[in-house]
């Protein structure tokens, strides 16, 4: 018996090692939904083959393979365009080794195709959990079902006439639906779990890429500051030397022009800077009006309506990390809203702290988001969000030892609330 549940361990362990070929082929480069189908079908067909072909002899008459792992894990996530063609290559192959299999072969052929009309659209939203234990369940199923036909076909005979089976048989059924059930979980998870560490590893990736065009962007407007300063400096002299009203009227629109492009230009340069962790004191107030200098533009398209109500107050942390907080979480309020609104911006101050709220009157937030909000990646703006922006700001906002509160009502409007330990101006750790 040793020696074949060694054959059987053989048997997961070539599924194991086609899926993680399988992922290391996934992660070469982006493949389409087709591809990947194919790619199901080449493979568990390889793995089926290989369960086929070196078959382990549990009894004389009950030989067995696990190849129903391989066709499990490719009608769940190939769907029922992978499972009929695999399901016609095994009952075909059966066919020509030949033997009393056959039977078996249809029965689960046909199983595989109506799971993976069942089941395949759904299960590939679940969680990775809920995949593993429905995969395990299915393949409960499966073997029973395999058992089931050996038991009807070949012992069942047997059974009438010679009265209950030797303990061993019951045994034998016992590793056999555990390797199964077991074996499928784990091909699942390590199927799962590849597919998230390769996800993860593009995320990264892709927020490599955001930091690069963020410092990119500092350079660029650096580059376009030089031009905006000569021209502002040709229509200085313009106004200079023109004596008529109109062009004189004309230029100095232009000069106010060029003034407030040169100012969002070097607001944004700031925000585009790499970010230098210098601890300081510094008047939270003049930061709030920064960002809202900042974030009026987008307000304006919006349609938002800014309003503030600021007192003077210090807190000690990292300047342009603040900043960059606010500018989230302002930049979020006013994406809430959709036709119309406003944001308010309070900064309150006792002896000890410091609270910052921030309101808006936007769609709000049901308690599923809000529980999952700071969470990276997680966004409702589909491609245009990053889901990066309230997960920084909270660890912006904990590394100077504060903390946010988060209270909203979907329709009516969110409002979070920023405190902070206040410092006196003049202090000095
Ligand atoms: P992003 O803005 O790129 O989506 P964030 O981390 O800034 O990422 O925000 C995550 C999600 O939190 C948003 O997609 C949105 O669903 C929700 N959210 C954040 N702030 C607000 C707000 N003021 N009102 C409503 N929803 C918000
Ligand atoms: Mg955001």
């Amino acid at each position: 018996m040793k020696d074949q549940i060694l054959f059987l361990f053989n048997h997961l362990l070539f599924v194991l090692v086609m899926v993680f070929i399988y992922q290391f082929w996934l992660d070469r480069k982006e493949r389409t939904f087709e591809q990947k189908r194919m790619m199901h079908i080449i493979f568990s067909t390889i793995c089926v083959i290989f369960c086929m072909s070196f078959t382990v002899t549990l009894t004389d008459e009950f030989i067995v393979d696990l190849r129903q792992i391989p066709m499990l894990i490719a009608a769940l996530y190939g769907g029922v365009y992978a499972a009929i063609p695999l399901a016609i290559i095994t009952v075909g192959y059966r066919f020509i080794i030949g033997g009393a299999g056959i039977v078996g072969a249809v029965s689960m052929g046909i199983s595989i195709i109506i799971i993976s009309l069942i089941f395949s659209k759904r299960y590939l939203t679940w969680s990775i959990r809920k995949k593993v234990i429905w995969s395990m369940l299915l393949a409960l199923y499966a073997s029973s079902l395999v058992l089931t036909v050996y038991i009807v076909l070949s012992a069942g005979i047997e059974l009438l006439t010679n009265g209950l089976p030797e303990k061993n048989i019951i045994y034998i059924f016992g590793v056999f639906i555990i390797f199964h059930v077991a074996g499928t979980g784990i091909a699942t998870y390590a199927f799962e779990k590849i597919n998230s560490f390769i996800n993860m590893k593009q995320r990264i990736i892709q927020t490599e890429k955001i930091e690069l065009i963020s410092h990119l962007a500092a350079s660029i407007s650096h580059e376009v500051r030089n031009p905006l300063t000569v021209s502002r400096g040709f229509m200085q002299l313009l106004l200079e030397d023109s004596l008529k009203d109109k062009k004189n009227e004309y230029a100095s629109i232009a000069i106010n022009e060029l003034d407030r492009a040169e100012r969002i230009i070097t607001d944004y340069l700031t925000f585009a800077k790499p970010i230098e962790e210098r601890q300081e004191i510094f008047d939270v107030r003049q930061e709030c009006l920064h960002v809202i200098e900042v974030i009026r533009p987008l307000a304006n398209m919006n349609a938002v309506e800014v309003t503030t109500h600021l007192t003077e107050a210090y807190t000690e942390g990292s300047r342009q990390s603040f900043q960059q907080c606010l500018l989230n979480i302002t930049k979020n309020g006013i994406e809430a809203i959709e036709d119309g609104g406003a944001l308010h911006i309070e900064l309150l101050a006792n002896n000890k702290h410091i609270t910052l709220l921030v309101r808006d009157t936007g769609k709000g937030m049901t308690e599923e988001q809000m529980k999952r909000l700071g969470e990276p990646y997680f966004t409702t703006k589909g491609a245009k969000g990053t889901g990066l922006g309230m997960m920084v700001s909270y660890g912006i906002i904990h590394s100077m030892n504060g903390s946010i509160k988060v209270t909203s009502e979907l329709g009516k409007g969110t409002c979070f609330e920023i405190t902070l330990p206040r410092k006196n101006e003049n202090e000095q750790e």
